[in-house]
């Protein structure tokens, strides 16, 4: 058998890593080389029951212990990520094909935040409910529980940091989580258990089941699953939330957008283009908020054209774990293909105007390796003058493609005509507006309907921000106070203290 980069990757519950009883296994392909690095091994059903109710065992004992213990394991586990964060970081380059420079610096920083601020949080009263005097002999009073065992499904794009902002509230909150990663990145998940365990995570809680969409299905509609926690594509999250509902099981849906930018005329030029480089480029163009809709006023096009071919010079492909690179390749050969089916009807069907990139191979650096050459390179691609009914810019490419969509400002209502644009998709996961007026970024943001909204700036999602989309983007958040709320299930309880029943059926 080759040997790969990385040892096999397993799944894991009862505190260890298990082997699985399919004996099937898939591989993790580095897609900047189109190489195997780690076989994994695929779960079976017989495997997922295994994971739950080793789920179902540890839940009694996790959710009884007082919150503040659970807090001083989970901020074991924050000191463990961030000790080990290169090391990680890099897992994560090979993995997805991020560049070094992104993943040390955002992917495994970012989730370890998240599990610190739901540590926090749970230690500092974050679980408390309300009291109220309702009168003098009565009082209510509201408790939080956990749900149970819940699911994590996560995507290719973020795949610790996912993990992270799955696995922090929900163990927080005293629940026990089954996890599946995609099956494009799956090498952090056994490496983020056996974190989880050293830290001094009860065996159970935290368990790991690897493979493809049909093991993701079988977990999100096990009966033993109290609430599927699910980041994706709008079409699978459909599915997943419909077999939720069969169960009345609780979801989170963290799922696509095809996002607006909405530059006002009187923007800095400068900075609206770093904004939209960041909001199309950053991650290969793989981030769910993506603003890949830009809306350039026409007075501002050439100035904002000319800067942007400009800062398109500091795009810098190469070898993933160089300093100087800062833009990968696309995550597997079936995106790669997908992204370039996208640009190829960008130019071909929807007669857009290619201002830069295109579907050709693009050059890497003088001296980059052989096997670079393999992998599944594409080249930042912006379009111009688009229109909104065009496919590129009315779907999600989910790759590096930014739409330019030029309009007018003399009508009075420009401003109304330019929200109705941007709000005409069926996602609504963020949006932004770059302005130097205050008042009008407001005004604007306040009618945007997107449920993650930026003023001045791109991507930036801090521990504290809740993050979720509005219409077919998703369900509920992620992150913040609202975020804890989604792992817990309410009890109001009335207490009488009068001594008598007030009774409709007294004695006349
Ligand atoms: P997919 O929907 O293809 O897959 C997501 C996960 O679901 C994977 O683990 C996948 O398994 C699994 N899966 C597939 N079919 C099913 C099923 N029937 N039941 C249960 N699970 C299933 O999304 P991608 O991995 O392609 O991720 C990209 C998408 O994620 C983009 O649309 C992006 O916008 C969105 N996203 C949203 C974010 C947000 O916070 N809103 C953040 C990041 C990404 P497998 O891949 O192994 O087949």
């Amino acid at each position: 058998m080759a040997s790969h980069l990385y040892s096999k990757r397993l799944l894991y519950y009862d505190g260890q890593a298990q082997s699985t009883r399919s004996r099937q296994t898939f591989r993790s392909i580095d897609p900047s080389t189109g190489s195997p690095i780690a076989d994994i091994e695929a779960a079976s059903q017989p495997d997922v029951d295994a994971a739950i109710s080793s789920a179902e065992s540890a839940f009694p004992s996790w959710s009884a212990t007082p919150p503040t213990a659970r807090s001083r394991i989970l901020l074991r586990a924050v000191a463990i990520l961030r000790e080990r964060n290169n090391e990680l970081a890099e897992i994560e380059t090979r993995d997805t094909g991020k560049p070094f420079t992104e993943t040390s610096t955002v992917d495994v920083v970012t989730g370890a935040d998240v599990l610190e601020y739901y540590a926090n949080l749970v230690a500092s009263g974050g679980l408390n409910g309300e009291t109220t005097q309702v009168r003098p002999d009565a009082w209510m009073y509201t408790t939080k529980t956990p749900l149970g065992v819940c699911a994590g499904i996560g995507a290719w794009n973020y795949p610790i940091q996912i993990a992270l902002w799955k696995s922090a509230p929900c163990l927080a909150a005293g629940n026990c989580m089954v996890y599946k990663p995609s099956e494009f990145t799956p090498l952090h998940a056994q490496t983020l258990a056996e974190i989880y365990t050293e830290a001094g995570l009860p065996a159970g809680v935290f368990n790991v089941v690897n493979g493809a969409g049909d093991v993701g299905a079988y977990l999100a509609a096990h009966p033993g699953i109290a609430k599927v926690s699910f980041t994706g594509q709008v079409s699978t999250g459909q599915k997943v939330a419909a077999s939720a509902a069969g169960g009345m099981k609780y979801v989170t849906m963290e799922l696509g957008g095809k996002s607006p930018l909405l530059i006002l005329p009187d923007a800095d030029v400068d900075q609206a283009v770093d904004g939209a480089m960041m909001a199309n480029f950053f991650s290969t163009g793989q981030v769910c908020t993506n603003g890949t809709r830009v809306f350039v006023p026409e007075q501002m096009l050439e100035a904002f054209e000319k800067t942007l071919l400009e800062k398109m010079q500091y795009v810098r492909l190469g070898d993933v774990m160089s300093e100087k690179t800062n833009f990968g390749p696309l995550v597997s050969k079936v995106h790669y293909d997908k992204v370039l089916g996208y640009i190829r009807h960008g130019i071909d069907v929807d007669g857009a105007k290619l201002l830069y990139g295109g579907p050709e191979k693009p050059e890497l650096p003088e001296g980059s390796s052989v096997e670079l050459k393999n992998g599944y390179w594409v080249k930042p691609t912006v379009f111009t003058s688009c229109n909104d009914s065009m496919r590129i810019a009315r779907e999600e490419i989910f790759g590096p493609v930014m739409c330019v969509l030029p309009y007018a400002t003399a009508s009075p209502s420009y401003l109304d005509d330019l929200v109705a644009r941007a709000n005409d998709t069926p996602m609504g996961l963020a949006a932004g507006v770059f302005t130097s007026n205050l008042s009008d970024a407001h005004k604007v943001v306040a009618r945007l309907q997107a449920g993650i909204t930026w003023v001045n700036t791109w991507g930036e999602s801090p521990a504290e921000m809740p993050v979720g989309g509005w219409k077919l983007s998703g369900l509920g958040v992620e992150n913040g106070r609202r975020g804890l709320e989604a792992w817990v299930r309410d009890k109001s309880t009335l207490v009488e203290m009068g001594g008598s029943v007030a009774s409709a059926f007294a004695k006349l």
